[in-house]
């Protein structure tokens, strides 16, 4: 007998910051809208499968999650190759596999989902008729300069990058060329352009883009998305603000940093944290080290330097009595007894920002953390390295006024001790309570949208409607 549900199938390109959001996605198309779901999640390696994320859903007639085979790109790619042509690459080797478990379902599913790097699955969906569906898991801000993109690389003849113009996107705020992305600085990678030229292009044609955003936090850009003339060039594709999409904070887990945040006075502690593989230099991550030393409460996940002595590497190297890891100045975890907790790689984010006693997060402005930041009512200091981050820390910064700003790029100078302490400062006590006013009416926003009725909730229920009439 035929499923009479919608069967949507996701696709997540590799990264925590692709998977998560794809898989709440999910759960909420299978808990609040009557599909069923598969998701298919490209891994850069196996690591994903030790990931405490990557369990068995609690819905598993609903949601199933595939892992396809990890892909080794080393031999398709040279070695200059950004981060961008690596995912394409790796989502382009899993299509065949893709294909493959499609045409062996029982009956054909209802749409494609696939996130940015996956676009060029949506040929497989017009294969078997299904509803071609893209996913952002940025801002709509990113995607208008993404769909846009192919026209101001033809106007600017390939040379925006040279160029150093802002970024001028209809409907948006101009974009300093030092905040646009960070493949515009990208000189190795020749095919870098030309990619994302087609990415945007094959985003537009799309039946639908879902973003995790939602209506009010970007109510011009998504107006000016859903122009159907956007400057006098039309986006086939209907845009759908679905967020916020983020992990909810799960049964509280004991922990020695969530019981030292139980003992914090409220809203006290910056929380500190680069992302899922964000890393800073030898010098950078020491000048952090003596910045929050000078700065009040926090709890910091640290990473090794990327650039530092290989040895330092391991956390048992050590250069003091007391277990401080050798790339921290030594002494570091002595002094810092009394005032701040050090995790070593990886935190459970998500509940150490619901704890009361969270009054700040310096980020590195990935879409999932800032989304995490707000739902959370948590103001910031923006630390942005890499992909679109800059964006998302002017538009926190300057546009939103929820967030302070270092006065240099991260990526372009060591940001000094005093700095880091002064902006720690601003977000906690002298800004803070403005910050912290601004980011709460933001959570109130979030919270509603989300709500049945709130207008993310009502775009997935016009997505699940379009898809009722394509169930076959
Ligand atoms: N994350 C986490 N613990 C960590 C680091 C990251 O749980 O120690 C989660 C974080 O909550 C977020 C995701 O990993 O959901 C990171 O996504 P984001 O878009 O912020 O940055 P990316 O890792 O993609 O740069």
């Amino acid at each position: 007998m035929q499923n009479p549900n919608p069967h949507a199938v996701l696709l997540a390109s590799p990264g925590m910051g692709h998977f998560i959001p794809a898989l709440e996605l999910g759960k909420h198309l299978a808990t609040h809208h009557g599909f069923d779901v598969t998701i298919f999640v490209v891994a850069a390696d196996a690591s994903i499968t030790e990931s405490p994320l990557f369990k068995p859903p609690q819905t598993p007639n609903l949601l199933n999650l595939v892992l396809l085979p990890p892909v080794d790109v080393s031999a398709l790619v040279n070695s200059t190759a950004s981060v961008v042509t690596r995912l394409v690459i790796m989502m382009r080797e899993a299509l065949p596999l893709l294909q493959a478990a499609i045409s062996s379902m029982k009956s054909r599913p209802t749409a494609l989902i696939v996130d940015m790097f996956g676009t060029e699955a949506l040929a497989i969906a017009e294969e078997f008729d299904m509803l071609k569906y893209v996913f952002i898991t940025s801002t709509a801000w990113f995607l208008a300069v993404t769909v846009h993109f192919p026209y101001i690389d033809e106007e600017a003849e390939h040379k925006h990058r040279v160029m150093k113009r802002p970024l001028d996107v209809p409907g948006c705020r101009s974009i300093r060329h030092e905040d646009t992305l960070d493949l515009f600085f990208d000189q190795t990678d020749r095919n870098l352009f030309s990619g994302f030229a087609r990415i945007g292009m094959e985003i537009s044609n799309a039946d639908g883009i879902l973003v995790n955003t939602w209506q009010d936090l970007e109510p011009s850009t998504l107006r000016a998305l859903e122009n159907e003339k956007f400057l006098g060039r039309v986006v086939k594709a209907s845009v759908y603000p679905v967020g916020p999409l983020v992990r909810p904070v799960g049964q509280s887990s004991k922990s020695e940093v969530m019981d030292w945040l139980d003992m914090q006075p409220m809203e006290s502690v910056i929380y500190v944290s680069f992302g899922s593989g964000g890393t800073l230099s030898a010098k950078q991550t020491t000048e952090l080290a003596w910045g929050l030393e000078l700065s009040q409460r926090f709890v910091w996940v640290v990473r090794p330097p990327v650039d530092g002595d290989a040895s330092a590497n391991f956390f048992n190297v050590t250069n003091s009595h007391d277990g401080t890891p050798s790339y921290l100045p030594s002494g570091f975890f002595t002094r810092i007894r009394n005032k701040g907790m050090v995790v070593l790689m990886w935190a459970s984010q998500t509940e150490i920002l619901a704890h009361k006693s969270i009054g700040g997060f310096l980020s590195h402005c990935g879409w999932n953390s800032t989304l995490e930041s707000m739902v959370n009512g948590v103001p910031m200091v923006v630390w942005p390295l890499y992909a679109e981050q800059q964006m998302n820390a002017a538009m926190l910064a300057e546009e939103l006024k929820v967030a302070v700003r270092p006065k240099i790029q991260p990526n372009a100078g060591v940001i000094e001790r005093e700095e880091i302490a002064g902006m720690v400062r601003r977000v906690m006590e002298l800004k803070g309570n403005e910050m912290r006013d601004k980011v709460k009416e933001l959570q109130r926003s979030a919270h509603q949208a989300l709500m049945q009725g709130g207008s993310s909730y009502n775009s997935l229920e016009r997505v699940s409607k379009d898809c009722e009439l394509n169930v076959k």
